[in-house]
């Protein structure tokens, strides 16, 4: 979370709440960072707050998430009927174990571990991919330093390789339990980690190499296939046994329903573990990820702890300990309800509604599309004017039709290109895209015109303090820009009110 900082105490004691309907049953203003000295009525209490999330934005129209904004309402009704059950009381609620188990072997199956006896793979839930590739991480760590132990060799130095588009939980990872993260570098047009020079960085202390499949930043697969063959070659020289892990967190629901040819998963022998967010296109609200390992082996006996204390004898992998049922229960409605062929169709879905709005970027001849064919259903999208500042301005102009575009800046050594990113997900549909297109165009449109504007102010200014050097002659062209921009806003103001009544409605 946010990390939140304590007021002073001048701000804290002229701080208070201002409810809007609830001023019909509290008189009195609420202080905003004390608890109240008295209790409300319950009525009172929902009402205040039900007003203040209004001013949230809308989740719908936030294109800068993976995350899940949309489910069936017999599902919510299932994550309210078991939202009072805690996740690790193994013993007591023995079916929510059994769902987590069930979820488990679906996703190991999905993701083609092998199923030798005695050789079977082992995964668990976790809040989500950050806390997945925590775990990943650590039985790596640990994998590793048991084995230079058994050498007598030093086991203080353990790297991993990754790209430099890796997500921010692989920093955390690294920067938490001391491991140097190794990143190749990005360059111009090429945006993933290129396996050849990944290869290369290995060295004897590296417990593993990080591949994503569905880079955060522009949606596109590594190649973990080469990388295997790469490596393996690497390992058949030096002797070492260097694994791979896969960040699948939102690959990892696509690949299998959309190119289930693609060789990324367990087929590929290195692969010793893989996460995936059940939260993004596993299709459940925030809150869910997953972490298979290929087979016990995999996953150090001494990171297993065993509660008893709860009931029968419990082997649990994880950083928290308590935690909410409801999204477990939602993953495996998820996999009844929709089925292989379901999430198909949704992905496919997704898909096609990306393709509709690159074709349509496309067209208006303004950028270049950087997400690539084969890849998570997202367009990323650059202006092929070289101005980095455009794509803030196009995010901020969005932000006035409620639309959440995020504008990023590609990690070192390509951070002179500025990328917008919108994710596709199942709620963006067909309608929403075009009237998202819509407002892109007038975008444009208002960016060119202001462009133009500033273009002839300046010009004014040249000639006349070429002429004259009256400086009194900026006057009259900054006027009507202001008129210009009071139009402008007023305009947005209303497409803004209509906007939200209607992008509402589809
Ligand atoms: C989203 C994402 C993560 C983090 O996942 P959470 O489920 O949000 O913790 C990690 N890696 C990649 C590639 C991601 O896209």
């Amino acid at each position: 979370m946010v990390l939140s900082f304590v007021k002073t105490p001048e701000e804290i004691s002229s701080s208070a709440i201002c409810p809007i309907f609830a001023s019909r049953y509290v008189q009195d203003p609420l202080p905003r960072y004390r608890i109240p000295e008295n209790s409300i009525p319950k009525e009172v209490a929902y009402q205040i707050i039900h007003d203040e999330l209004q001013l949230d934005g809308n989740p719908r129209l936030n294109l800068a998430s993976f995350v899940t904004t949309w489910m069936e309402p017999e599902c919510d009704k299932l994550m309210i009927e078991s939202m009072n059950k805690n996740y690790v009381d193994l013993d007591e609620y023995p079916i929510t174990t059994e769902l987590q188990n069930r979820c488990v072997n679906i996703i190991a199956n999905l993701l083609n571990a092998p199923l030798a006896s005695n050789k079977q793979a082992v995964g668990v839930g976790t809040v989500g991919s950050s806390e997945a590739i925590m775990l990943a991480g650590l039985a790596f760590k640990k994998k590793w330093q048991n084995k230079r132990k058994a050498e007598g060799k030093p086991f203080d130095k353990p790297n991993i390789v990754t790209g430099a588009n890796v997500q921010v939980c692989w920093e955390k990872f690294a920067r938490y339990f001391d491991v140097e993260l190794k990143e190749v570098k990005l360059s111009e047009g090429y945006y993933v980690m290129d396996p050849k020079k990944a290869v290369e960085m290995v060295d004897e202390n590296t417990i593993c190499v990080a591949a994503i499949l569905g880079s955060t930043l522009t949606g596109e697969f590594e190649d973990v296939k080469l990388l295997n063959d790469l490596l393996a070659e690497k390992n058949g020289r030096t002797g070492w046994a260097t694994p791979i892990h896969v960040d699948a967190a939102s690959g990892g629901f696509v690949a299998p329903f959309l190119y289930p040819e693609l060789e990324w998963d367990f087929r590929l022998p290195l692969v010793k573990s893989i996460n995936v967010s059940g939260h993004k296109y596993g299709l459940v609200y925030a809150g869910i990820g997953w972490v298979i390992w290929r087979t016990k082996e995999d996953l150090p006996e001494e990171l297993i702890f065993h509660i008893n204390y709860l009931g029968a004898d419990q082997p649990t992998f994880t950083l928290n300990f308590s935690k909410g049922s409801s999204q477990i229960v939602a993953q495996y409605y998820q996999f009844l309800r929709l089925g292989f062929e379901g999430y198909r169709r949704v992905i496919q879905n997704c898909m096609e509604n990306a393709k509709l709005l690159q074709h349509n970027l496309k067209q208006t001849g303004r950028f270049d599309i950087i997400s690539k064919e084969k890849g998570l259903p997202l367009v990323a999208f650059t202006f092929k004017d070289k101005n980095k500042s455009l794509a803030f301005e196009l995010s901020k102009a969005l932000r006035h039709h409620g639309w959440i575009l995020p504008a990023y800046t590609m990690p070192a050594n390509v951070d002179h290109i500025a990328v917008l990113r919108v994710v596709v997900r199942e709620d963006l549909g067909r309608q929403l895209i075009e009237k998202l297109f819509s407002h892109i165009s007038s975008a444009l449109f208002e960016l060119s015109e202001t462009a133009n504007s500033v273009r002839k102010i300046l010009l004014t200014v040249e000639v006349k303090a070429g002429n004259d050097h009256d400086k009194g002659s900026l006057h009259l062209p900054t006027t009507s820009i202001h008129l210009k921009q009071d139009k402008y806003d007023r305009d947005r103001k209303k497409v803004h009110e209509v906007g939200g009544k209607t992008t509402g409605a589809c």
